[in-house]
């Protein structure tokens, strides 16, 4: 049998071969020479969560200087932005994706952090081996082995859950879209509901209901998917399903008074505009209150309609919960010290200005943070940062991960300042390749804006390979028309 090869760590290749020294010097020698001094043990760095804080702050971490452990109940990172894209074929889902092992990290466990015992710097974890994450309540499917994993640094990015209020029936029946099983759920139910409404047997009221797109939220997520639906729709579906798309209605849903808040009036009314002219309904101040199922399609009472409304498929997009780990952490009393400071409005996780997660009083009663709790970190939409509320977008979360990332890799108690977010403005698809865009420094409407729209995306998209798969999908799309197979 051969010895198998020793694992090299990276901090001794320039020394060589101090991992090798016992077997290359006699006795004699290694008693009157001391070898080289054995290289220090990295610092283990674990990363909770594969999202934009969590990937990010992974890829930043310097190899040679940490050792780097993921732990995720999914195996890939998921570029959002592009998950409504994805969900009506005009882009692959493997272009909005990128796989966690590419890193190459010391370790990665699919598995979800189930508890963190921070006294002892142990974490316990559930692994997920049936690999899927449930789309409906983005719940984790995990049944699997339980383990522990050790740090000397932590770094919390789990993210938040879609929020449902309660809401009857919205757990069970409505569509998620916040990973690309999702996405791909949501693709199938749109193309099983045109291939019922074709069936001859299939009567006209049924039709209307099933072609009938019901998107509850009006934020950008649910205005883009609405946009992108139109374009499936318009350009593709219509020369397939011509007899049934007379029944087609799309209709955005929102408690608000007005769609698209963080943009000003202006630009916000020109997306109502363009969304009336082709044929998308915006329904503001209107309040869904329960959806059940009746038979091929579901029933959705709205407090301001006279009857219940049928459709085909809701995609629910409005609200974010804490993620339950978070949930659970900000409640433990941690060993005398506390409780973790708990931002009250949303639950998250109170980090200081450095990232570093802040404690409260161990009475519970206050929220005011004390202290700071020593090698703990939280990034990305599970946390507030005190003094600072910044809005949970994947660009407030990724910016966070390369400055703590960075800061580590600089060496630790020398955070040299504090974090300070770079507000690259806000952009949204509006269908038929126009978007909007705003800024502080200016605004724009229409093609420009939707040029920027794609060569910003593109550009931010991680890989190389996605650099050139993502136009290479655009391209495809725009010549021969979109994926619309039913698999
Ligand atoms: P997430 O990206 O949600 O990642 C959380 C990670 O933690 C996941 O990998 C999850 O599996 C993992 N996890 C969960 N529980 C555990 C656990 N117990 N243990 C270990 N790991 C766990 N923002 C923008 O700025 N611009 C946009 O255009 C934009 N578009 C969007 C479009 C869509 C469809 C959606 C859903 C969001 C969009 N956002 C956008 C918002 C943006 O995606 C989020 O703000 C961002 O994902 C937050 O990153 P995060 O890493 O904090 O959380």
């Amino acid at each position: 049998f051969k010895t198998p090869p020793v694992r090299r760590n990276a901090s001794t290749s320039t020394s060589g071969n101090s991992l090798a020294w016992p077997h290359n010097l006699s006795k004699t020698n290694c008693l009157l020479t001391p070898g080289p001094a054995a290289a220090p043990r990295k610092e283990r760095v674990v990363i909770l969560g594969s999202g934009w804080a969590g990937y990010a702050a992974a890829r930043t971490l310097s190899p040679s200087r940490f050792e780097r452990v993921l732990i995720s109940p999914r195996s890939h990172f998921v570029f959002t932005p592009l998950l409504a894209s994805t969900s009506v074929g005009t882009l692959e889902f493997r272009a909005a994706i990128e796989p966690v092992r590419r890193l190459g990290l010391d370790e990665f466990h699919q598995a979800r952090a189930t508890s963190i015992d921070f006294k002892n710097k142990v974490i316990r974890v559930e692994a997920n081996e049936r690999g899927d994450v449930s789309a409906a309540t983005r719940r984790p499917q995990i049944n699997g082995e339980e383990f522990d994993v050790k740090y000397d640094k932590l770094i919390i990015a789990v993210g938040c859950y879609s929020q449902t209020f309660g809401i009857e029936g919205v757990r069970e029946h409505a569509n998620f879209l916040r990973d690309v099983g999702d996405a791909r759920a949501i693709r199938l139910r749109i193309l099983d509901a045109f291939e019922t409404a074709d069936l001859p047997t299939t009567s006209d009221e049924e039709r209307r209901k099933l072609l009938h797109f019901a998107i509850v939220g009006g934020g950008p997520t649910g205005i883009e998917f609405a946009a992108e639906l139109h374009d499936l729709i318009d350009e593709d579906l219509a020369r397939m399903y011509p007899g049934i798309l007379d029944f087609c209605t799309i209709t955005v849903y929102d408690i608000a008074p007005k769609v698209l808040p963080m943009f000003d009036s202006k630009l916000a009314a020109y997306a109502t505009e363009i969304f009336k002219r082709q044929g998308i309904r915006v329904k503001t101040e209107h309040h869904l209150t329960r959806i059940r199922r009746d038979g091929r399609t579901l029933m959705l009472r709205i407090k301001e309609e006279p009857e219940e409304v049928g459709a085909g498929i809701v995609v629910w997009s409005t609200g974010l919960m804490q993620n339950p780990l978070v949930q659970q952490l900000v409640e433990t009393e941690i060993d005398g010290r506390g409780k973790l400071a708990k931002e009250p409005k949303t639950g998250g996780i109170v980090t200081n200005s450095n990232m570093q997660v802040q404690l409260r009083w161990p009475d519970g009663e206050s929220n005011d943070a004390t202290a700071t709790l020593e090698d703990v970190y939280a990034i990305g939409d599970c946390i507030s940062v005190q003094g600072s509320p910044y809005p949970a977008t994947a660009q407030v979360a990724s910016q966070q991960a390369v400055y703590l990332a960075k800061q580590l890799n600089r060496g630790m108690g020398n955070f040299s300042k504090p974090f300070s977010f770079r507000n690259w403005g806000v952009m949204t698809y509006l269908g038929g390749w126009r978007a909007i865009h705003q800024s502080k420094a200016d605004s724009l409407k229409g093609w420009a804006a939707w040029m920027l729209w794609r060569t910003a995306y593109l550009t931010r998209s991680m890989s190389v390979r996605n650099k050139i798969m993502i136009p290479v999908y655009w391209l495809i799309t725009w010549i021969f028309g979109r994926d619309i197979s039913r698999f």
